[in-house]
């Protein structure tokens, strides 16, 4: 039968290529792929088999490993799933995944080669030792099996291959034709010490096929059989003829090397899972881990538990090192929990299990209570799930505070993981209050070490009320901010809330250990703690009526409101949001988010209210002149013109920059005392032509 040739997708070319001629010295790590595929083949068939497929026709879920030394080939057998014809064109090599991507630009930024399961593309690894490989396939949904070839080279072929005189009931076998100098994977100590090292927890039987020699006495002229026969019948004679037989035996026997191959099972280990936490060492957990995972690493932190009881399940989670190269991607799987039904592999993705903010936790759960057939839509309703999955969460969250005890493990993992963190406290109504002591946060007084909400309150001032955060751009920005002046002054504490996310995390934390979390970009921020203050800032919200009213004209619908307000004491105003509405930070992010939307745009926009600073120079001297003369043009200018400023440091947008530049220029014009000869009708002078003399200290007030 002629075979069909396929191009390699592209993506698939570059990797291969970059797998050949990669100088790599962990070659061994092809096995743990190969063997970890076959593991995946054989769990579908599996399950399948307890939905109602028949097995019959290949009763054995088994993997066998065959070096041939005659045609230094490494074969693994296994009698999973299979592939259809389409499903070897499909799968090995037509259509790219992401991960190969990802996994190329992972190499290109130092990543090494053996982290390629992954990514999802553990099966190119083969070619690390192998220059010719053929898949051997048969699947249950194909009459026949058919063969998949490749010396890498861009190209591969797919044949029917049954005229192949070694048929297989169903599964895949992967030969690999090693190159000369890869001949060591045939040699069985090195396959039985790659196995016990990556692949030792792997739920199927792994055989190797290994060699042993019996030593044979056999006489020259006699055969085995007879002389037994002889034995019982004559026994007396014997006796008597010890000596005599003993010489003969001497001179006709010779000592025979027997050959022969037989299957070895390498392991042997019961799941790790049900064994006492106590029994397993720390080694155990981590190669179990890996083999788990595909991972490189170790894992950050592990707990082992089972819940006996009503219902009775064991589990081990597992949290790693590192967040995968996806973890927000919607496409990607949305757990990584294996769950089993008394020690049966059922599937790696129920969504039942876990939450998806915890969807980077790796695992198995085994249950002894569910049914072993069990379908998609029982297990979306399934009672038994449910309290599995809130033992999960609770599990995890004891795990967090355990890695919580070790700084150093703690940083590690905020940086991979505090977004599932805050994403949690947004989804996770029951659990909100306790993902809350996990969050970390930079404040005004923590310099380079991040706090918690606890250590926040422990160190809250005497007559301090509230939390008080600010949300923004950056750290750099935030410190700086006009809202916090006040506040610093007074020496609150100011947490800095700098992820994009943490706006979604305060929408839902709206108080922890009793105490309210404040924006201080909001209205609603109340400062004022004694009696003096209040009457004071009273007294002043009454003289600055007018200013306020007037500003309020001039901006128009610019602003909501104008009022005095005690948060600022070095800037003459900012512009606050509506407690329950969008901060600035907030209208920033949507606006970034909704950039291809244009329809979004009229929501977008917060309500502001300007809050003047009542003890500052310039609001007192604008005030004098706009008491003396409402219609005072540069009253209005300059009001414009702090509106806009106002603007930037409050952390929104300009409108319109030119307009705002323009402002600015004409004032530097001042500042440098030129005569401009045209005059703006919209935009009026900044002073009266009266006020000339006083540019200079004009000019510094404005500073
Ligand atoms: P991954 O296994 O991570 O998906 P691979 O590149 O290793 O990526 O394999 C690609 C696909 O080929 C697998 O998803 C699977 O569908 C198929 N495959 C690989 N090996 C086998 C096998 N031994 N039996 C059946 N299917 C296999």
């Amino acid at each position: 039968m002629s075979a069909d040739t396929y191009t390699f997708s592209a993506d698939i070319q570059q990797l291969m290529g970059l797998i050949i001629n990669t100088f790599y010295t962990n070659k061994e790590i092809f096995l743990r792929e190969l063997i970890s595929n076959a593991s995946d083949a054989l769990d579908k068939i599996r399950y399948k088999s307890i939905t109602g497929h028949p097995v019959d026709h290949e009763p054995n879920f088994r993997i066998r490993i065959i070096p041939d030394k005659t045609n230094n080939t490494l074969t693994i057998w296994d009698t999973g799933i299979g592939m259809t014809k389409q499903e070897l064109i499909n799968n090995l090599g037509t259509i790219a995944k992401s991960g190969t991507k990802a996994f190329m630009e992972a190499l290109q930024s130092g990543a090494d080669i053996s982290m390629i399961g992954q990514f999802g593309v553990g099966f190119y690894s083969a070619f690390l030792v192998a220059d010719k490989v053929v898949v051997i396939s048969k699947s249950d949904d194909d009459p026949v099996q058919h063969r998949w070839e490749s010396t890498a080279g861009g190209t591969f072929t797919v044949v029917d291959d049954s005229s192949n005189p070694d048929q297989l009931a169903r599964g895949s076998k992967i030969i690999l034709h090693l190159k000369s100098d890869n001949l060591e994977f045939l040699e069985e100590r090195k396959i039985k010490d790659i196995i016990k090292k990556h692949s030792e927890f792997i739920g199927f039987p792994i055989e190797l096929q290994v060699e042993k020699t019996n030593e044979k006495e056999v006489s020259d002229d006699e055969e085995e059989p007879e002389k037994k026969d002889m034995d019982i019948e004559k026994k007396d004679e014997v006796d008597i003829k010890e000596e005599k037989e003993e010489k003969k035996e001497k001179k006709k026997k010779k000592k025979v090397k027997e050959v022969t191959t037989e299957f070895e099972q390498i392991n042997k280990n019961k799941p790790i899972w049900m064994r006492k936490p106590e029994t397993v060492t720390k080694e155990e957990y981590a190669s179990f881990y890996k083999s788990l995972t595909n991972d490189w690493e170790d894992h950050l932190a592990v707990k082992h538990f089972s819940v006996e009881g009503q219902l009775e399940f064991k589990s081990i989670l597992f949290v790693p090192r590192r967040a995968p190269f996806d973890l927000f991607e919607s496409k990607r799987k949305k757990n990584n929990i294996k769950l089993y039904v008394r020690r049966v592999f059922i599937m790696d993705d129920c969504e039942e299990l876990i939450p998806e903010y915890l969807g980077f936790i790796k695992g198995v759960v085994d249950s002894e209570d569910l049914p072993l057939n069990i379908s998609r839509e029982f297990l979306q309703q399934n009672k038994i799930l449910k309290v599995i999955k809130k033992n999960i969460v609770k599990k995890c969250l004891e795990l967090f505070g355990e890695i919580a005890e070790n700084a150093e493990d703690y940083k590690k993992f905020y940086e991979q993981f505090s977004k599932n963190i805050k994403l949690g406290i947004h989804e996770d109504h029951a659990n909100r209050e306790k993902l809350a002591e996990f969050l970390r946060f930079y404040t005004s007084k923590s310099g380079d070490e991040m706090i918690s909400l606890k250590d926040y309150i422990g160190r809250m001032k005497e007559n301090q009320k509230d939390i008080y955060f600010i949300t923004g751009e950056s750290k750099q920005a935030v410190a700086n901010s006009p809202f916090i002046e006040t506040l610093k002054k007074k020496g609150y504490e100011v947490i800095f809330m700098v992820d994009p996310i943490d706006e979604y995390v305060v929408q839902q934390l709206k108080e922890f250990q009793g105490k309210k979390l404040k924006n201080c970009t909001k209205e609603g921020l109340d400062l004022e703690n004694d009696e003096e203050e209040k009457k004071k800032l009273e007294e002043q919200k009454a003289a600055f009526e007018g200013l306020c009213k007037l500003i309020k004209e001039i901006l128009g619908d610019k602003v909501e409101k104008v009022v005095v307000g005690s948060r600022i004491s070095e800037s003459p105003c900012v512009l606050v949001t509506g407690e329950y509405g969008w901060s600035a930070n907030m209208e920033r992010i949507m606006k970034a988010q909704a950039l291809r939307d244009a329809t979004m745009s009229t929501y977008m926009v917060s309500k502001k209210t300007m809050e003047v600073n009542p003890n500052h120079s310039i609001m007192i001297e604008l005030k004098k002149r706009a008491d003396k003369d409402k219609s005072d043009k540069t009253v209005k200018d300059l009001i414009w013109l702090l509106f806009e400023t106002a603007l930037l440091t409050s952390g929104f947008s300009l409108e319109e920059p030119s307009l705002f530049a323009g402002r600015i220029h004409r004032m530097i014009k001042l500042g440098l005392s030129i005569e401009d000869d045209k005059i703006d009708e919209e935009l009026p002078p900044l002073v009266q032509e009266s006020n000339e003399n006083a540019q200079p200290s004009k000019m510094e007030e404005v500073d």
